[in-house]
């Protein structure tokens, strides 16, 4: 029996999986399939027209994919779901669906580099105008929008630099005009925040951070009413990008899932203490974390998140000359983009994740070249304090021997 309950970790542990089912294996078996085989030409033939249901080929769907479908779609608290090979497989395959030559998409000021750089170097080759709107200003949306915005688009927290979007607010403002609200939901997750619960209409997330939450795998997910996830599968992730998830990605990231709600408590406890350190240290210019007093939408995070994460961005004194010299005398914390994984992660997005926009680009867009990103693992948060602690040391004291020279 797959589970009642509509409890966060018991959902994602059991929903939408019966042993008895599957010769009482605890764990759903990996369908390394790629074709499946028809009772009779003519069931065959109404699969295919859409009058019966089941799996025919996997790049449509597959039995274990169905399964993490599901499961995404209730800790979404929405109907369905659609598993896809990377984060950007889902975002592309959302657009392609949602949008077509003329319509416009209005998307935040900040957003993920290669979400930006499709937008601009694919979606704006086809003819959709990309207009960008400091989606924290509900009147700033208001004078953007018309009829022919048919998407809104936007992170919260936003990568790299933390801003949040009012979910509740904006939606309401895309819905009066007919516009579908799409939230990238990759640094919340469904544990501390519920996009579709406050308004949006579908949700995509890059499963290879906190999801799968290993670092051991590329993957995408989609969630939103029943209607438009059966379009995306059909056309956007079918005939449009074919980008479908491999079977077993899906165990991956369904064993991930498992621990998502102990991993994320830990994330954001650790984080806030992190925070708090850098906010305090006197070689620290500047620290952006939703939980902290200082954050400038701290309220907003508390209406629509249930704890603030595990990410941080933050600037050393002496700009990026001083926080790549921070970075490189780190030596537990490793240097590396992607975030949400068990190891704590830092890098810096002007010359890495956020390289895909212009220097102009990115001042424009609210990433200043300084900025640090800091993914807060699951060590043990004494010694994520100490190695960071060690390094802005290490800074600091450079900098006052200079000083002492001159
Ligand atoms: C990483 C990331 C993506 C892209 O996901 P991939 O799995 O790398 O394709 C999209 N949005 C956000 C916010 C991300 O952090």
């Amino acid at each position: 029996m797959t589970t009642q309950s509509t409890n966060f970790s018991t959902l994602a542990i059991h929903y939408g999986y019966d042993a008895q089912k599957n010769e009482g294996s605890l764990t759903p078996p990996i369908h390394l399939s790629s074709t499946f085989t028809f009772e009779s030409a003519e069931v065959g033939g109404e699969m295919f027209a859409g009058e019966r249901e089941g799996h025919f080929y996997s790049r449509i769907s597959n039995p274990t994919l169905d399964i993490l479908e599901k499961r995404i779609a209730a800790l979404e608290n929405t109907e369905a779901g659609l598993a896809l090979a990377s984060g950007i497989a889902a975002i592309s395959s959302t657009m392609w669906t949602l949008l077509r030559p003329g319509d416009e998409i209005i998307v935040d000021k900040t957003l993920y580099g290669c979400t930006f750089s499709f937008l601009h170097h694919g979606l704006a080759k086809f003819g959709i105008k990309v207009t960008h709107v400091d989606l924290s200003s509900i009147d700033a949306l208001k004078a953007a929008i018309s009829n022919q915005c048919k998407v809104v688009y936007f992170e919260t927290p936003a990568n790299p630099n933390m801003r949040l979007v009012d979910i509740k607010a904006v939606s309401a403002v895309a819905h009066e005009l007919g516009a579908t609200v799409v939230v990238d939901n990759t640094y919340a997750t469904p544990y501390l925040s519920q996009p579709i619960s406050l308004g949006a209409d579908l949700v995509v997330h890059s499963a290879t951070k906190y999801l799968g939450g290993h670092g051991d795998l590329v993957a995408g997910l989609i969630a939103g009413p029943k209607a438009i996830i059966d379009e995306i599968r059909l056309y956007g992730m079918k005939d449009m990008t074919g980008a479908c998830m491999a079977p077993f990605n899906a165990m991956l990231v369904m064993r991930g899932m498992k621990t998502l709600a102990l991993r994320m408590d830990r994330h954001c406890s650790s984080a806030m203490r992190v925070a708090k350190m850098l906010e305090a240290h006197p070689s620290v210019e500047k620290v952006c974390y939703p939980g902290l007093k200082s954050f400038a939408q701290h309220a907003l995070a508390k209406e629509q998140m249930s704890d603030f994460g595990g990410m941080i961005t933050f600037e050393v004194k002496g700009g990026v000359e001083a926080g790549i010299k921070m970075m490189n005398q780190l030596t537990m914390i490793q240097r590396a983009v992607s975030l949400g994984d068990a190891e704590s992660l830092i890098q810096h997005p002007a010359s890495m994740t956020h390289s895909t926009y212009t220097p102009e680009e990115r001042a424009e867009h609210g990433i200043s070249d300084g900025l640090i990103r800091l993914s807060v693992g699951l060590e043990d948060v004494s010694d994520i304090l100490d190695d960071l602690q060690r390094a802005l040391g290490a800074v600091s004291q450079n900098e006052s021997s200079l000083l002492g020279l001159s």
